[in-house]
């Protein structure tokens, strides 16, 4: 199948992106690194009169560490984070996970910014966003705002960007050093978006005592799934068998998957509890 005829342009400038939304507006869409968009316009998903090509834009790939935070270019690719050092060392989670985003090839194309502004709900980025309590910055033309995770993520495929921003930069919140983290997802294939996933992040005291905890799952419902309260079960305790077992538990009933051609929504609940089980246990583990 090939596209709908569209119009093409390849702004230099994020000044010259928020221009051209501001002329189009609906009848446009980006293209980032197209390995989501372009398949939806092949398969007539997508319709778009208008495509604005951010591949030539300068200045939006980079990986940097800043006071406290990962910032991350909106256009950097998906594969850069498997090789950067600052990651590997420092935000570990983002490492493990990256290389289970689709295929090398996919990676090699496609963008940060675009998998977190596609939002995807069982996409492994826009998951790793809130669990390490990160935010988005949008840029429009009244300037720059930053959206915490927490509230960027409305439902399938819908975020709190609003028509006419560009996603400019992704930011990572860093854990102290000897927080333990893991992250693990059940799919079909080999590449291919996950069933369920979850990722955590667990720091401990100096007594072996939980003192915080972030998890996520996704690929349960309409965005990625905070599993706060449950995981608040494990604060000031120590992460034994049976209270992982509980959050677990609690984790799943949080959450409302759907039946669909993958996988029933009870094999997601059931996914949900043990995955969440098995990524806080490694967590303990890999913390201190
Ligand atoms: C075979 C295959 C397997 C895949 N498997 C996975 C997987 O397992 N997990 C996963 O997460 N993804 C997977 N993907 C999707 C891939 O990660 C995409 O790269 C990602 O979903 C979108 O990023 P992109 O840069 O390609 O964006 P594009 O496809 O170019 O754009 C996607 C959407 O985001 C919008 N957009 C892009 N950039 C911006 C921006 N800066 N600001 C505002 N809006 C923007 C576009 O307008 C469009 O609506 C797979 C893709 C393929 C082809």
């Amino acid at each position: 199948m090939k596209p709908a005829p569209f119009t093409y342009a390849a702004p230099e400038s994020v000044a010259e992106v928020i221009a051209l939304l501001d002329t189009h507006g609906d009848a446009a869409k980006l293209l980032a690194g197209g390995q989501s968009l372009t398949p939806m316009m092949n398969l007539r998903l997508a319709s778009p009169a208008y495509i604005i090509d951010l591949n030539c834009l300068a200045g939006l790939d980079y990986i940097e560490e800043r006071d406290g935070y990962l910032a991350i270019g909106a256009m950097t690719r998906q594969r850069r984070l498997e090789r950067s050092e600052v990651v590997r060392q420092h935000y570990p989670l983002l490492a493990e996970a990256a290389r289970l985003i689709g295929h090398p090839a996919t990676r090699n194309r496609g963008t940060v910014g675009g998998s977190i502004a596609h939002a995807d709900p069982a996409a492994e980025l826009p998951a790793l966003l809130l669990t390490y309590g990160g935010s988005v910055v949008a840029h429009g033309s009244d300037g720059d705002r930053e959206i915490p995770a927490e509230d960027f993520f409305v439902s399938y495929f819908t975020t709190a960007l609003e028509p006419g921003e560009l996603l400019t930069e992704v930011r990572l919140r860093r854990w102290p050093e000897g927080t333990g983290c893991c992250f693990l997802e059940e799919s079909r294939r080999y590449g291919d978006y996950a069933v369920v996933g979850v990722s955590a992040l667990m720091h401990l005291d100096a007594d072996g005592r939980c003192d915080e905890v972030a998890v996520t799952l996704f690929g349960v419902g309409e965005a990625p799934y905070p599993v706060a309260q449950a995981a608040s079960l494990l604060v000031g305790q120590i992460p034994g068998e049976e209270r992982l077992s509980a959050v677990g538990q609690a984790a799943a009933e949080g959450v409302e998957p759907e039946d669909d051609v993958h996988a029933s929504a009870a094999f997601r609940r059931h996914l949900s509890a043990v995955l969440t089980r098995r990524v806080l246990r490694t967590a303990a583990e890999r913390a201190g």
